[in-house]
């Protein structure tokens, strides 16, 4: 089979993979429908993220089940599954709680952006949808996998919901759709910090009432401005770096949250500054398969269309250019089509 690996920065290549097989009894095999690069892939793709040789690409996806294990019984070939970056058992007690991605049997899954894809603990990972959806429904269920799910833990982190004005940091997907996220929480008043034209236009049509174009000290003073000096109640943050941490942390007024779902790289937290903000911070990496059956049901009815933030699509031969676009900005996210 065709998949994605990533050689060294910058250097990615399709090329022929072993296509996977069953190796636990719990395992689900998925021909993909569709894939995507995600803004965590360009991390290592910018060498700001080391790793050793040559890896296989992918997180995030949907698919025809194949083959399953015979220990899976929730799902059975040609159902149409979604699933998340973290395998999870869905059962131990870390778990039930609602933090699937900290499962305690959890297993990352990689190389998605493929063909084939090996999933273990399909049970507890994989939801089916109530039936194989039509084509212009993949890329909602697709952003589902993580852009979705990442969005909206990062507006239920940051306690988004009535009467709450939520500010987000970061135009990229995840942003963008923490912004549907807040949306559909019944936040009242949404803050897009963005300075791109037709990522505002979209946060717009996700549901931000307002932008903020400036950043940084000077994005902190104008959300400031528009709440009377006291700071957003919820912030979403997705972007990782210390400059957009401060810049959340900082707009955040006492006894506010942030939700903070950019993945972490060289963030330095001041001490003395957070013990006296009186700010709540929570986040990481999001337990999306707990609010898998809640958005596929809004996708499957129609209500929300997250599949609007991939504005390229590319043929997975052409993976290279969805990473290149995504590195220049040209492109929000890019959809490959296996
Ligand atoms: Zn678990």
């Amino acid at each position: 089979m065709r998949g994605a690996i990533l050689h060294a920065p910058g250097d990615v290549r399709v090329e022929d993979r072993d296509r996977p097989t069953i190796v636990e009894p719990t395992d689900a095999i998925i021909r993909l429908s569709a894939a995507c690069v995600c803004g965590s892939d360009l991390w290592p793709y910018r060498g700001i993220e080391t790793y050793d040789g040559p890896i296989p690409m992918g997180h995030e996806y949907v698919g025809i089940v194949e083959e399953v294990g015979d220990q899976v019984s929730a799902i059975k070939p040609g159902d149409f599954v979604v699933g998340s970056f973290f395998a999870s058992d869905n059962t131990c007690e870390i778990c039930r709680a609602g933090y699937q991605s900290s499962c305690i049997h959890r297993q990352g899954v990689g190389g998605a952006q493929a063909q084939y894809l090996r999933v273990p603990l399909a049970d507890g990972t994989l939801v089916a949808t109530p039936n194989v959806p039509s084509d212009d429904l993949i890329p909602g269920f697709l952003a589902a996998s993580d852009v979705l799910g990442t969005g909206w833990f990062a507006a239920a982190a940051a306690e988004a919901g009535p009467g709450k004005t939520v500010a987000v940091v970061g135009d990229g997907a995840v942003g963008l759709l923490g912004v549907l996220a807040a949306k559909q929480l019944g936040a009242e008043r949404i803050i897009a910090m963005s300075r791109h034209e037709s990522r505002q236009n979209l946060a717009v049509e996700f549901g931000a009432t307002d932008i903020v174009a400036e950043r940084g000290d000077e994005g902190v003073a104008r959300i400031k401005e528009m709440t009377n000096g006291l700071g957003a109640h919820s912030v979403i943050e997705a972007v990782g770096t210390q400059e957009s941490m401060m810049q959340a942390i900082r707009a955040t007024r006492p006894g506010g949250h942030v939700g903070y779902v950019g993945v972490a790289h060289d963030v330095q937290l001041p001490g003395e500054e957070l013990f006296f903000s009186h700010v709540h911070l929570h986040g990481g990496p999001a337990p999306v398969r707990q609010y898998l059956p809640e958005l596929i049901d809004l996708i499957w009815n129609r209500k929300i269309n997250p599949g609007k933030v991939f504005d390229l699509e590319l043929p997975l031969e052409q993976a290279a250019e969805g990473y290149k676009a995504m590195d220049e900005r040209r492109a929000v996210k890019a959809l490959l089509r296996p």
